[in-house]
């Protein structure tokens, strides 16, 4: 099943980028939008040539820049509205529960995982019901309507046996908790509109923010996260889970 239209945030680099790559290969999706919060520094992704990729700017901390992309993507899709929001701009901030006591550290690590995903997720709705409506019944899927946003193993409450471990990870493990319960928030908040919301763990990725040193290269995650959207049905919602469709513990 299949997206009609899809949004990527963060698609610029890393597993955002990943992602488009995939998507483009799945010819029945009609409009691929990603972003970057500087289109022209956005190499990689202005390379991809296909006229179903419309590359526009966001920042996700600035409310004037959500509003606007989120008119843009409205003159893309048209009366079909919005199929799949997929929330994966991220960042990790380095702070733990030893790091020296700074507010604005923690604020910085919310505000871009949790509070952003929380703020562009609302600012789709009419979008995303517009596309729900299309639908008769309750069935959920990704080619009806809904978001999925990129979460973390790190924001598993259950297994967290590390603390806030090598990496620092206390306020991104929070965002990332928060983001968790967003989704399953979400996913009740939304039953009448038909809209389903899940989390995905994309595992340990090469990224800039994963290291050389991780797991999995960015094709080898984001082919199965794909792959994974794909199957998402009714059984989903609200879920938290790794990139092959296995339950996360929350
Ligand atoms: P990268 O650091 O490689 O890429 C992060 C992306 O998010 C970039 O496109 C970046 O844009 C964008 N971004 C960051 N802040 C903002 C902002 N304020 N506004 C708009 N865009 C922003 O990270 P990954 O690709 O590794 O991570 C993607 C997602 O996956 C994140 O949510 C991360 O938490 C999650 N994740 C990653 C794991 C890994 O091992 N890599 C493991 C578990 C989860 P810019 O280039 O402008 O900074």
């Amino acid at each position: 099943m299949s997206p009609g239209s899809v949004v990527v945030t963060g698609a610029n680099r890393g597993i955002g980028l990943g992602l488009v790559q995939q998507l483009v290969k799945d010819k029945n999706i009609r409009h691929i939008i990603a972003t970057a919060r500087d289109v022209e520094k956005a190499t990689e992704l202005n390379a991809i040539k296909d006229p179903r990729l419309h590359v526009l700017p966001l920042a996700v901390t600035c409310d004037k820049s959500i509003d606007t992309f989120v008119s843009k993507v409205s003159e893309i899709v048209g009366s079909d509205g919005l199929n799949l929001l997929v929330n994966n701009a991220g960042i990790a901030v380095k702070y733990g529960s030893k790091s020296e006591p700074n507010r604005a550290k923690i604020t910085e690590q919310l505000d871009v995982n949790t509070t952003s995903v929380v703020l562009i997720s609302q600012k789709f709705l009419p979008l995303l019901k517009t596309a729900s409506s299309k639908v008769s019944g309750d069935e959920l899927s990704v080619s009806r309507a809904a978001v999925v946003t990129i979460s973390s193993g790190l924001g598993s409450i259950t297994e967290n046996t590390t603390g806030s471990g090598m990496f620092e990870g206390l306020a991104y493990r929070m965002s990332k908790a928060a983001v968790n319960m967003f989704a399953k928030t979400f996913s009740i908040d939304m039953k009448d509109e038909h809209i389903l919301a899940v989390n995905f763990c994309p595992g340990w990725v090469q990224t800039d923010m994963g290291g050389k040193q991780a797991a999995l290269t960015v094709e080898q995650s984001t082919s199965e996260l794909v792959s994974a959207f794909n199957k998402l049905d009714n059984s989903h919602n609200g879920g938290y889970f790794h990139r092959n469709l296995t339950p996360f513990q929350f």
